[in-house]
Parts: C-alpha cells; sequence; structure tokens
C-alpha cells in the first residue's frame, strides 16, 4: 500500500489529544527548518536569493519567527498580514508586498514598514503616489499573457486579474523614471502548485528577457527580480518533490545568458513561496464521530471543510492515515466527510481506506498551506487550535481554538433585547 511517513507515532498523538481535544493542525518544526535550510542551500550560488514566505499559506507569528530565524522574509498581501510579519520581527527589506485591488491603508503600512512594494496596475502608480507617496524602490507584477501556459489553480495568465500588460510594463517604468525613482524590480506569478521545475526556468528566462529589454529602452537598473511562488508539493504518495537543485540549475544558467551576458549582473533574484514551505509538514488530527452506511460508506469526522477547505473546494487530494492502522490492507472505499450542511463537506470520496471504527484518529496530510488558513465560520463551525511539534518533541499551542464567545463576538444580543 502507498503511504506517507508521520513524525509522530499514534501514543504520541493520543498523549497530545488528552491536553488537546481534535481536532487540531500540528505543524513539524524540524522538517520545517530542515527544508528551508535545503531551499536555501539549492539556491546559495544564485545572487543575492531570498524567499520571502507568503503569509496567506500559513499566517501564524510563530511559524513566520521561525522562518525569519531561517533567513526568510515575508510576502504578504493586507494589512493583517503585514502586522503579523512585524510581530514576527520582519520589517524593511524582510518585507514584500504584493497585493492586489490595494487599500490605500495597506500601501501606508507598507511603506511605513520600508517593505518592498510590487504594484498589480498602472493605475496604482498614482493611488500610491497620492496615498503614501512614491517609495525609493518599486516592483512591478509582470502578466505575461498569451505567452505563458497556465495550470488549473491559477488559470490562463490572460485570463487571470493580476499584474500589468507587457507594454503597460514599459511604459509603467517610463512614468516611474520621469518622476525621479531610480531603484526597480519585477515580479511575476504564474503557477500555482506546479511540479515540473521547468516551468519556474521559463518564467525567470521571461522576465530576466523583459529586463534585459527594459533596462536597453528605459535606461534603468533592476535590483531585484521576484519569481513568484508556486512550486508545488507531492500531495499524492505517488508524486515526488520539485527539485529544488533543478530550478536553481536553470535559473543560474538563464540568469547567465541574459543578466549576465547584458552587462546587468548583479540582480538580486526573490521567490515567493508559501505552500513548499510548510504544506508538507502540517497535519490535521480529527477523530471519527460517526459511522453511516446508506447508499455508500461514510466516515463522519469531528472536523469539516471549515478546517481544511481544499478538497472541497478544488477537489484536491489530501492523504489519509488511520493512526495505528498504517500496516492494515484498504477493504473498503470511504466518503470522508464533515459535519456541514454542503455536500461538497468531504475530505476523500471513494478513498480506499482500512476498516475504520468510531473513535479511530485520522491524520489528514499536508495541511501545513492553505489549510487552517483557509478556515472560515459558515454554519456556525469554529476554526480549531494550532500546534506546533518541536524539536525536542515537546508540544506548544501557537493558536487556540475558538470558541464560542469568538463566534458571537461581533453581535450584540443586549441591543437584540430592545429591538422590535
Ligand atoms: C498565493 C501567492 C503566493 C504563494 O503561493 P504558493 O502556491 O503557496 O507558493 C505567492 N505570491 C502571491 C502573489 C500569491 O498570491
Amino acid at each position: 500500500m502507498v503511504s506517507k511517513n508521520l513524525p509522530f507515532t499514534k501514543e504520541e498523538i493520543l498523549k497530545i489529544i488528552e491536553k488537546y481535544p481534535t481536532p487540531f493542525h500540528i505543524y513539524d518544526e524540524k522538517a520545517i527548518r530542515e527544508n528551508a535550510r535545503k531551499l536555501k542551500s539549492a539556491f546559495k550560488d544564485i545572487p543575492g536569493f531570498k524567499e520571502f514566505f507568503a503569509v496567506k499559506a500559513l499566517p501564524n507569528p510563530f511559524i513566520l519567527k521561525i522562518l525569519k530565524e531561517e533567513g526568510f522574509g515575508a510576502d504578504c498581501s493586507s494589512l493583517p498580514e503585514l502586522i503579523l510579519a512585524e510581530k514576527a520581527g520582519m520589517t524593511g527589506n524582510d518585507i514584500m508586498f504584493s497585493s492586489n485591488d490595494t487599500p490605500a491603508e495597506e500601501f501606508i503600512k507598507a511603506k511605513e514598514l520600508g517593505g518592498y512594494i510590487n504594484l498589480d496596475d498602472i493605475s496604482h502608480i498614482d493611488y500610491l503616489e497620492r496615498s503614501a507617496g512614491l517609495p525609493d524602490i518599486i516592483c512591478f507584477r509582470y502578466n505575461p499573457g498569451p505567452l505563458k501556459e497556465g495550470n488549473a489553480i491559477i488559470g490562463k495568465p490572460e485570463e487571470a486579474k493580476y499584474g500589468f500588460t507587457r507594454e503597460q510594463m514599459f511604459e509603467g517604468y517610463r512614468i516611474l523614471r520621469d518622476r525621479g525613482v531610480k531603484r526597480f524590480g519585477m515580479h511575476t506569478m504564474v503557477a500555482s502548485n506546479e511540479l515540473n521545475p521547468d516551468y519556474f526556468v521559463e518564467t525567470a528566462r521571461i522576465l530576466f528577457e523583459l529586463i534585459v529589454e527594459i533596462s536597453k529602452e528605459l535606461n534603468i537598473n533592476f535590483e531585484f527580480v521576484n519569481l513568484g511562488g508556486g512550486i508545488g508539493i507531492p500531495y499524492r504518495p505517488e508524486e515526488e518533490p520539485v527539485s529544488y537543485e533543478a530550478i536553481a540549475k536553470g535559473v543560474k544558467e538563464a540568469y547567465e545568458a541574459t543578466i549576465t551576458a547584458n552587462g546587468l549582473h548583479p540582480l538580486k533574484v526573490f521567490m515567493e513561496c508559501g505552500r513548499v514551505i510548510t504544506g508538507p509538514y502540517g497535519y490535521l488530527i480529527s477523530r471519527v464521530r460517526h459511522l453511516k452506511h446508506t447508499y455508500k460508506d461514510y466516515v463522519g469526522m469531528d472536523s469539516c471543510m471549515a478546517n481544511l477547505m481544499r478538497p472541497g473546494m478544488y477537489g484536491a487530494y489530501h492523504h489519509i492515515t488511520v493512526l495505528g492502522k498504517e500496516n492494515e490492507p484498504p477493504v473498503r472505499k470511504y466518503d470522508v466527510t464533515g459535519s456541514l450542511c454542503e455536500n461538497n463537506d468531504k475530505f476523500a470520496i471513494d478513498r480506499p481506506l482500512p476498516e475504520i471504527e468510531i473513535g479511530d484518529i485520522l491524520v489528514i496530510h499536508d495541511t501545513g498551506a492553505h489549510g487552517h488558513a483557509m478556515g472560515f465560520n459558515y454554519n456556525g463551525k469554529l476554526r480549531s487550535a494550532e500546534l506546533l511539534l518541536r524539536e525536542d518533541g515537546s508540544v506548544v499551542q501557537i493558536r487556540r481554538a475558538e470558541t464560542i464567545e469568538d463566534y458571537f463576538a461581533t453581535l450584540d444580543f443586549e441591543a437584540l433585547k430592545d429591538f422590535k
């Protein structure tokens, strides 16, 4: 049977559950740190390489603090994300602000923190100048349109709402140059959960070539390029992780053939991945509450789509291990469901699993990115706690579970009494 490894045993999880009831997400600090070091080491020969962790993937300041220690910055796209990064000790060049449809107060905060501001549209030049003033260094998000094939989650670039067209890139940098800005960056983000390393190399080449063209035509100097995020992870046990070395090698070759060959070295190379940094190192731990046999066999969990939305939203595969039954054969196909009044509230459909009993603990894999983060309160469901498995085997709670009081916090029941 195909399987995926776990950083804990059933006995260890049972002990954790005594203190922190299910459901919860638990993150593996050791694996997160090792992975961060692997990424840095693969890119060590790329000039000024830096990864800005996409905060939206796992917006927890404890995780951000760990990643800051590993030398990463933060890629933010909202005011709360900027504040989270700041709380974790990230300011100045540790911040990349890649937002879209951006409100003025977010530009103001990003500028206050001294972060790199990445504009999503040419009209935002004037908007930024009016709201926060132009910063010293400024970056544009490029949408290569039909130049680049899309992928399933992010769609075709020409149909994506993000970024400048090619013509707007030339025009935008010209406007900024004429207004006295001297330092520039260029960004794109055209992939999501992409497992082919060549995709990122091709993206880098497209950006490098555009930088060569624009530098020459406008006589301006680029300080960095940001290749975006989107490196995929092997959600399915038969898939392989993306080789960081393969991406780094291809990017370096493209860099030399374009940037170095045109005398534009050094240009710093940035990335802003989320999923690949923490995704594989998080687990949703949940107990079987009910079993139901009708036209199909259903497992009813004590968690639901509010704790992990990807399967319901994208039909995404998340591997499931039944703790203590790792070596038992899959004898039955189950739909593993939550308690939402929504028929797409399923963690898995027709999944072959060992015989399941009420009280079994299921581990849903790869919930370390876009997992808890996408949680919501529909149907009065509460978001779970987040725990951190430390390198010494101890466990700390890095976010408590929501309570009913949290859920009602925005309602005024006193005002309701007088309301007729
Ligand atoms: C979501 C997002 C990322 C991170 O994407 P991953 O697939 O988690 O790597 C990076 N940059 C931007 C602008 C994003 O919207």
